[in-house]
């Protein structure tokens, strides 16, 4: 629950989630192996705060990577150029123009299945090359958004593959789907974000919006960080993709957001 990172949460004062971080996290450190850590470091992922999940391990917060992912040779590095920006990872999803379903598995809330919805409006408004539809309760979408029971995280979910598929799963948590709409749009948003390949726009220095934590690495290998032209050099307050967030935040695409969907797809 360290972070509650993302998107985490770094104002604390906003929740009181207390003593039981640390024991949390040590034991959740026992279980991953030096090997495994290696692999993650190997990658570029920082090491900090890797927890065990069902589908592999949790780094950055809300990446996903499988035992398959971390096994995977990585793409041609690329070089990464300015600070606080938009950055994709090396696999997109290609055959665009493209049809992406979002299903869902479990009982959801009235609010979160709104907020899928809300995110499926913030996606399509912007006349991209993929177009989002919501599918079924049963799960079978391209993307489907599963509901857990974890204090670990908000929600998860990964990267695409180099097939060109998107990353088909988000994790979402039982215990954030009945707040705002603005903020469950946002993290469903954010995490269909990470499946379409954007990493965190912040990745460089995830303290601009989560208050503490360094650079999330791996920007020539692993899954990549390349910039995307036309966003700024500058830090980027309201970004969708950044890493944390708060209770009450809602971050619809700023203008920035736009450009980097727009040059993407
Ligand atoms: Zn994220």
């Amino acid at each position: 629950m360290r972070h509650m990172k993302i998107l985490a949460f770094f104002a604390v004062a906003m929740f009181t989630i207390t003593s039981c971080k640390k024991d949390v996290k040590q034991t959740v450190k026992e279980e991953i192996s030096q090997e495994t850590i290696t692999m993650i470091s190997k990658l570029g992922f920082s090491t900090n705060n890797v927890q065990k999940i069902d589908e592999g391990y949790l780094v950055e917060g809300d990446i996903i990577l499988t035992d398959a992912s971390l096994n995977e040779t990585p793409a041609s590095p690329k070089l990464r150029i300015a600070e606080v920006e938009q950055y994709n990872t090396f696999n997109l999803v290609t055959g665009t123009p493209r049809t992406i379903t979002i299903s869902t598995t479990g009982n959801i809330s009235t609010r979160l299945s709104d907020g899928i919805n809300t995110a499926i409006a913030r996606y399509n408004a912007e006349n991209l090359g993929l177009t989002f539809l919501r599918g079924g309760s049963n799960g079978g979408g391209t993307i489907n958004v599963k509901l857990i029971n974890t204090g670990q995280y908000i929600a998860s979910s990964g990267f695409p593959s180099s097939g060109g598929n998107p990353y088909p799963t988000v994790n979402y948590s039982r215990l954030y789907q009945n707040y705002s709409l603005g903020f469950v749009a946002t993290v469903i948003a954010h995490e269909v974000g990470h499946c379409i390949g954007f990493r965190h726009t912040d990745y460089m220095n995830r303290s601009f919006s989560c208050g503490t934590g360094g650079n999330e690495g791996q920007e020539t290998t692993g899954v990549g960080a390349i910039h995307i032209p036309g966003t700024p050099t500058g830090p980027d307050a309201g970004s969708w993709m950044l890493a944390c967030l708060s209770s009450s935040t809602d971050r619809p695409f700023n203008s920035n957001d736009k450009v980097a969907l727009a040059y993407l797809y």
